[in-house]
């Protein structure tokens, strides 16, 4: 009986393990089956699509065409913005941007403007419209290259029997600005233009005898120094007054000082700045910088040396 007792338990018991080891072995077929299909479409996540392009996946709605399309509008919404990203961040990149410049300004052009006392610069090119002619800068012996006379009917009557010079561009502008002012009754007359290196001076050296060196400096220019060399500098006269202050208040002083600016010429050397150019006021003396430059110039109300600091300047050795 125990033995038949024993027997049946142990044919229900296997019976049971059986079940169990049935259900276990059903159990984990499934589990590996379930398994291995997440893995094998992880590995399809991982391996088929890149990185950036893992998060559209996440979006259900993205079917294959259309997650392609969206992956390539947000790879290029991503270039895009890149360079607006950092646009953005302005205050950071700004200022790295404006640094290297800066650094490298400081470090091949510690802002040579202007030089320690005694020292003078030497302007780069001449031909530069906007270079800086001052007392403490000098042209050397540059000459233009490309100088023509001014036509006679534009110089003061008694001068006709000497040529005057200017740059090409500078005469053009200068006819134009003549042209203009006569047909509004004003008659403009040139007294001096282009003077060279050696011209000038001569012309210094006898002003300094008559005068002595002092006063010859603030109302006449070193050889050099004087932006008459430029062959874009004109003095106007031919009144009663010419070269003395009075001049700002005859017809066509009075009209240059308006009107000037719109053909690409500026007053150098304006009232009350003796200080900053170290020239008395003269109202007859008008420099060609470009139409642009003038009205810009114009427009800052600033003294013209100090306007051109504010410019592109070229200095040799620097
Ligand atoms: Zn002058």
């Amino acid at each position: 009986m125990a033995a038949k007792e024993k027997k049946f338990f142990l044919r229900g018991d296997k019976w049971k393990i059986a079940a169990f080891l049935g259900l276990f072995l059903a159990a984990f077929f499934v589990a590996a089956c379930c398994y291995g299909d997440y893995l094998l479409s992880y590995g399809e996540k991982v391996f088929t699509l890149s990185p950036g392009e893992t998060e559209k996946q996440e979006n259900p709605e993205g079917g294959a065409n259309n997650s392609d399309e969206e992956e390539k509008a947000e790879a290029e919404t991503e270039t895009d913005l890149e360079p607006s990203g950092s646009a953005g961040e302005e205050p950071e990149p700004g200022t790295g941007e404006e640094e290297p410049p800066d650094e490298e300004l400081g470090g091949d052009k510690p802002s040579p403007y202007p030089p320690p006392p005694g020292e003078i610069l030497k302007i780069k090119d001449g031909d530069y419209l906007l270079a800086l002619v001052t007392k403490q800068t000098t042209l050397g012996d540059y000459a233009p290259t490309d100088l023509v006379p001014i036509p006679a009917e534009y110089i003061k009557p008694a001068q006709r029997q000497w040529k005057y010079y200017l740059r090409q561009e500078a005469c053009e502008n200068l006819i134009r600005m003549c042209e203009a002012a006569r047909e509004e009754g004003v008659e403009l007359f040139v007294i001096s233009a282009y003077r060279s290196y050696e011209t000038q001076e001569r012309l210094f050296r006898d002003y300094a005898q008559r005068n002595g060196e002092e006063k010859a400096n603030t109302f006449s220019a070193r050889a050099g120094q004087s932006e008459h060399q430029l062959g874009t500098v004109v003095d106007f006269g031919g009144t009663s007054v010419d070269k003395t202050q009075a001049f700002a208040d005859t017809q066509p002083g009075r009209w240059l000082a308006e009107n000037a600016h719109r053909f690409g010429f500026a007053m150098s050397y304006p009232l009350d700045s003796q200080r900053i150019t170290g020239y008395i006021y003269e109202p007859w003396h008008f420099r060609y910088i470009g139409e642009e430059s003038a009205l810009a110039w114009k427009e800052s109300g600033q003294v013209l040396c100090v306007f051109l600091e504010g410019q592109e300047q070229f200095w040799e050795g620097h």
